[in-house]
């Protein structure tokens, strides 16, 4: 199988599965427990805690760990909410945010607070005089992701945040797609990430949270985080996302090259014909989101089982929806419908690359001619 789907999640790094495999298989005490096989599992956890710090590499802020970055995203907006001071009940965000930032929003909405959902331009970017104007001191929160899952396309979250600390407003970042493989803009006081984009494993996420900016707790019990939330840590868990941080934290520049020959390869591979979704310009390389006119997007998946990709449009199962943020471009079903993702990363070689590129444009130009 050739491996084209790095925005969905990403293969574990060997050296992930080796940091891993002794709390997998012998270390199994509870690491909130006070025996000395407690406070060993205690201090890997903490270690790991300085691993995912380091890489995010900011100041003036503690990492909390939690289940997935989907569970972040939902404790920093729900728990910001809660501590609200009074007058501030509006939250901005964008529409090509994940679900896990707009369905919590709409929930959110639900329960009185007042949403507003800023569209982008044709290339996926914000318009910031846009969010300028939309700004004011009832603003409690601004939700605004570093890299789009779907289009690659990067926020200028710096002068996001900027923007909205002059008004006083908060700044909630989704970097799932950012974290480990660019270098995260300074600025936001919440960032979500999660363990699975980076060659981590799955079921663990963080939430980075500026000192004094700490959202009310969105699961009660026993405060083994810091207080911040209950739940027992897994020391296996929380150990691969340490060893997946520093690796990504090592390497990024590496990765990041290989990416972007990696981008060309394919560009040119695919041949002539393409149009790519989102910036070219802003956008996260490991990232080709591309259309073709008269595409059958589900049909060229289904013809070439061997190379794993997905649609542009990730149509809710059933629902023939196409997908929200293509939609936000200004794109129509049918393009939607022509849109397909390809996610590549650091162990993806050129050659197998180049090699599903011609087979997906050999297959595409054969659709063309039986449509004809
Ligand atoms: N945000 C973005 C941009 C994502 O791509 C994903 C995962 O698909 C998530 C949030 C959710 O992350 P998790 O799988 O850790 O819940």
């Amino acid at each position: 199988m050739i491996y084209l789907d790095y925005q969905a999640t990403t293969p574990l790094a060997p050296e992930v599965a080796r940091a891993m495999q002794p709390w997998i298989e012998e270390k199994f005490a509870n690491p909130h427990s006070p025996s000395r096989w407690g406070h060993e599992a205690g201090a890997a956890i903490e270690v790991a805690r300085k691993q995912v710090s380091q890489a995010i590499g900011l100041r003036d802020g503690r990492v909390a760990f939690t289940g997935s970055a989907t569970e972040a995203l939902n404790w920093a907006l729900k728990g910001t909410v809660e501590k609200a001071a009074d007058g501030r009940n509006r939250i901005i965000t964008v529409a090509t945010e994940h679900a896990a930032v707009l369905d919590t929003c709409e929930w959110l909405a639900g329960q009185g607070v007042d949403l507003t959902i800023l569209p982008v331009q044709a290339d996926g970017m914000l318009d910031l005089d846009l969010l300028r104007r939309e700004l004011d001191n009832r603003v409690l929160l601004v939700a605004a992701m570093m890299v789009n899952n779907e289009i690659g396309v990067r926020h200028p979250l710096t002068a996001i945040s900027a923007m909205a600390h002059k008004v006083g407003a908060l700044v909630l970042s989704d970097a799932v797609q950012a974290f480990g493989r660019v270098e995260l803009c300074k600025g936001p006081d919440l960032i979500a990430v999660s363990a699975h984009k980076i060659h981590g494993p799955k079921g663990i996420g963080a939430l980075w949270v500026r000192n004094g900016k700490e959202p009310a707790s969105l699961l009660h019990g026993g405060g083994q985080e810091q207080g911040l939330r209950s739940g027992t840590l897994s020391p296996m868990l929380c150990v691969g996302f340490g060893a997946a941080a520093k690796l990504a934290d090592e390497r990024c520049t590496r990765d990041y090259d290989h990416i972007e020959t990696l981008w060309s390869a394919a560009v040119d591979a695919l041949g002539p014909g393409w149009v790519i979704n989102g910036s070219t310009e802003h956008r996260y390389k490991g990232n080709l989101n591309i259309r073709r006119e008269g595409l059958d997007g589900a049909r060229l998946i289904a013809d070439l089982r061997d190379i794993a990709f997905s649609l542009g449009s990730a149509c809710a199962s059933g629902s023939g929806r196409s997908s929200h943020v293509l939609r936000a471009l200004g794109l129509d079903y049918r393009q939607a419908r022509s849109s397909i993702r390809l996610g590549f990363g650091r162990y993806t070689t050129q050659e197998e690359l180049v090699d599903a590129c011609q087979r997906i444009a050999v297959h595409a130009v054969a659709q063309e001619k039986l449509d004809a």
